[in-house]
């Protein structure tokens, strides 16, 4: 078997608080707490959790725009947390990222050719013809045309802004493409536009994702892999189907009962999340869901749940499926 295109190894980013006159350093807000996953080129990974959960954190701790606290990221075999600045920078032709509000990431100033050859002027890539020519290329790659390169972002709509962010991000012809919440600011129906947009580049051009989302409805048909983020943990992980049609945590069983269902005959037996999620600087013992969770048992309040394979490719975080602590409930 192939080695993976990127592997994230006990992924930490802490962010200190504060505190007194001194600004002493009085605890952390635990963004990422040991996150780990592998990943296959061509593969997409959908990462999922309400906002606060440290998915976006993750993202961007991935390429070091946060220096990451602890761990690791092993990316084509190099360790990209221990890299120096400019083998880092050479890293990063290769792993690009798509942000949420493409109108806030393209510089209002400059027309669409200046965005979109800056990539390739960061990293010493092509002359002045060569960058015109791959600007036009990428246009028509994401449907639009080689005119909207003279063009202002304000002149786009949400969808074709989205467009044109992608673009940017393929100009390095990079291998993997971080995009952090790419349709959430769009319509539902720019949305599968844009997916699917997303869904035909990855088999053109094999380009391996990392899809970060709120929603698991959005992932859903783009992630070969899902995984279930809450307050700075991985809460499960497994290949989507498994996610959608048995999800063993019941975050995920709760994340899923919020994805609304086209059939007016279908019911859901899970309830609805319960409750806000608690502070990442003060998370709650044990199993951090505890609070919110319908299951919990007396050992979730103290005793810290880690992710493991519980059915081949299918891991999660929960006691539920730990023999010795259901054991001892029984007794
Ligand atoms: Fe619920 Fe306990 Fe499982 Fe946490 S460990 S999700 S509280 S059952």
């Amino acid at each position: 078997m192939s080695e993976p295109l990127l592997q994230v190894k006990g992924l930490k980013k802490y962010f200190p608080i504060k505190g007194g006159i001194r600004g002493k350093h009085i605890g952390d807000v635990k963004a990422v707490d040991d996150v780990s996953f592998e990943l296959m080129e061509g593969e997409t990974l959908g990462i999922v959790g309400e906002s606060g959960c440290g998915k976006s954190t993750t993202g961007r701790a991935i390429m070091r725009l946060l220096e990451p606290t602890a761990g690791e990221v092993i990316f084509q075999g190099k360790n990209i947390t221990k890299m120096h600045k400019e083998e880092l920078r050479k890293a990063r032709r290769d792993i690009q990222m798509v942000f949420q509000d493409p109108y806030a990431s393209l510089n209002p100033r400059h027309n669409i050719q200046k965005i979109l050859e800056e990539p390739l002027k960061v990293h010493g890539l092509g002359d002045e013809k060569e960058r015109k020519a791959k600007v036009e290329k990428l246009l028509g790659i994401v449907g639009l045309s080689s005119y909207h390169a003279q063009r202002y972002p304000h002149q786009f709509s949400g969808g074709q802004r989205q467009r044109i962010g992608i673009a940017r991000a393929l100009m390095t012809n990079p291998k993997l493409i971080i995009a952090d919440e790419p349709v959430s600011a769009l319509d539902v129906s720019i949305q599968a536009q844009v997916l699917n947009l997303m869904k035909d580049l990855q088999q053109e051009l094999r380009l391996t994702y990392i899809f970060i989302a709120h929603d698991l409805g959005v992932v859903r048909h783009i992630s070969d892999r899902v995984g279930v983020m809450y307050l700075g943990k991985m809460v499960e992980l497994a290949a989507s189907e498994d996610v959608y049609d048995k999800p063993l945590h019941p975050y995920t069983q709760a994340l899923l009962a919020a994805v609304p269902v086209p059939d007016p005959d279908f019911t859901r037996e899970t309830a609805l999340l319960k409750g806000d999620i608690p502070s990442p600087a003060n998370p709650p013992s044990g199993c951090t869901f505890h609070t919110r969770c319908p299951f919990k048992m007396e050992a979730c309040m103290s005793k810290k749940p880690v992710l493991v394979e519980v059915e081949p490719g299918h891991s999660v975080a929960c006691h539920l499926y730990d023999a010795d602590i259901n054991n001892d409930n029984k007794n």
